[in-house]
């Protein structure tokens, strides 16, 4: 391959949306932030909530934290690329951050609810591919979820129920992972990710690039 040719390869890519689902306590976190940090060409949309930050959550990294007011001014003035109220908080995605990662060739992550991959995945059919993380027994999430003793037993409770309503939607997702060993897990979600990376429509740079390859044979 000549000079000339190296630089679509690096640069005329078509940005892919990772939308990624789970009930909370299935390792959908971990799982997301091992594959950002494990990727240059890919970076995490940080949402927007009106939930309080917990325990070593910081501003900017987890969340950005907003009061409801904050939040609702930011739905009027179309901050939003979705939103959604989950267990009585709001989850936004700001749009702005998502476009400049898109325009800068890379592809995006999002850790987000059933309702927000949803509206995405619609609103960017082409672009999108939902992967939704199972727990291996119910067991395991209720104990995963006190193991954080992060929140109270009743908070806890509301996110188990909470999660019986997420794992409804599993069927709409392209790729399900039951997170029964967190190694496993990553290399599916990893395999997942470089599989859709190439496909064609996703690399631009490709037509030119055979092009060239045959008019060097
Ligand atoms: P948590 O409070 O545990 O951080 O998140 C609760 C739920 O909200 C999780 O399922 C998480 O994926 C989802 N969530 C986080 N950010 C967003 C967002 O921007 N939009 C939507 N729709 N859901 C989100």
């Amino acid at each position: 391959m000549t000079d000339d040719h190296s630089k679509p390869w690096e640069t005329t890519r078509r940005g892919l949306l990772l939308l990624v689902s789970s009930p909370a306590g299935a390792g959908k976190t971990s799982l997301s932030r091992r594959l950002v940090s494990d990727n240059a060409d890919m970076t995490l949309s940080i949402s927007a909530t009106t939930r309080d930050p917990r325990p070593g959550e910081e501003e900017g990294r987890e969340y950005f934290f907003v009061d409801r007011p904050g939040f609702e001014a930011m739905i009027a003035q179309g901050h939003f690329l979705e939103w959604a109220e989950v267990n009585g908080n709001l989850y936004g995605t700001p749009k702005a951050a998502v476009m400049a990662a898109l325009d800068a060739g890379k592809d995006v992550l999002f850790d987000i609810d059933w309702q927000g991959a949803k509206q995405i995945a619609e609103a960017a059919s082409a672009d999108s591919v939902r992967v939704f993380i199972l727990p291996p027994s119910w067991e395991d999430l209720s104990r995963r979820l006190h193991a954080r003793a992060q929140d109270s037993e009743a908070v806890i409770n509301s996110r188990l129920l909470l999660g019986k309503d997420e794992i409804a939607h599993w069927g709409a997702y392209d790729y399900v992972i039951v997170n029964k060993n967190f190694d496993r897990a990553y290399a599916d979600l990893s395999h997942i990710y470089r599989a859709e990376r190439l496909k064609p429509g996703r690399n631009t740079w490709l037509p030119e690039f055979v092009e060239g390859l045959l008019a060097e044979g």
